[in-house]
């Protein structure tokens, strides 16, 4: 979907920008781990919770198969899905929980919208959202996060800004594993089976009834089974672009 978006805009460029009113465009920033000498490669799994239920086909094996992810939660997910985050928090040798916003609104200060999704439209709603989402991971007696996801993992530039400001770092991906979970099965276990050491994997935990949760369960086991390591983002030096890191 992403990709036909970017050929329209690429066939249709003076229709984008009359679309984005001459706003900055956004940036979606890369993430990757410093390479390690040896080994048969290190990874990290982020699984975004941006609201909806918990797809424990995921969850469970997770901790079947002891793989640890780093969760991003959004206040709204916290709230509803308390046995999950239970379940997180009896495994904190597996689970880290990071910030996904307060409400899943696009960390992007200028009004637009971005897959249907209504941005937050301006620097002091882009600092809600972030501060929000620290807040609802507080309330649950989390750490504190280090680390932000926005919503559609797309931003201004400037709303990067604001964002380290605050003093988070902003998690980008290397590998979109299960497309924001419409990929089928099939397609999001070969893009997740193909991680390769220092990429980081973008799938999603709240979508039970979604084919691609089964696909996400077959490309981590398959990567296991292939020798490599899974990181959560505390535990690696992550490189992003876009000053996402640095
Ligand atoms: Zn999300």
């Amino acid at each position: 979907m992403r990709l036909l978006r970017k050929h329209l805009c690429a066939i249709a460029l003076s229709v984008c920008a009359v679309s984005t009113a001459g706003a900055a465009p956004l940036v979606e920033p890369t993430l990757h781990l410093k390479p390690q000498a040896g080994g048969s490669g290190r990874v990290a799994l982020t699984l975004d919770a941006c609201g909806g239920q918990t797809d424990t086909r995921i969850l469970s094996a997770l901790v079947d198969n002891r793989i640890p992810a780093t969760i991003f939660v959004t206040g709204i997910w916290l709230k509803r899905n308390a046995a999950a985050v239970e379940i997180m928090r009896a495994h904190p040798d597996l689970f880290e929980l990071e910030n996904h916003g307060g409400r899943h609104i696009p960390a992007v200060d200028t009004p637009r919208k971005i897959y249907g999704i209504r941005s937050a439209g301006s620097p002091e709603a882009v600092l809600t959202e972030v501060e929000s989402g620290a807040a609802a991971l507080a309330g649950t007696g989390e750490p504190a996060p280090k680390w932000f996801r926005g919503a559609t993992a797309e931003y201004s530039p400037s709303a990067i800004a604001t964002i380290r400001k605050l003093g988070f770092k902003v998690a980008g991906f290397s590998i979109n594993g299960d497309g924001g979970s419409l990929l089928g099965a099939r397609e999001t276990a070969r893009r997740i089976a193909a991680a390769k050491d220092g990429d980081v994997i973008i799938a999603h935990i709240n979508q039970p009834t979604h084919a691609a949760g089964e696909g996400v369960v077959q490309g981590l086991l398959a990567l296991k089974a292939k020798g490599l390591t899974f990181v959560r983002l505390d535990d690696a030096d992550g490189v992003g672009d876009d000053g996402t890191t640095d």
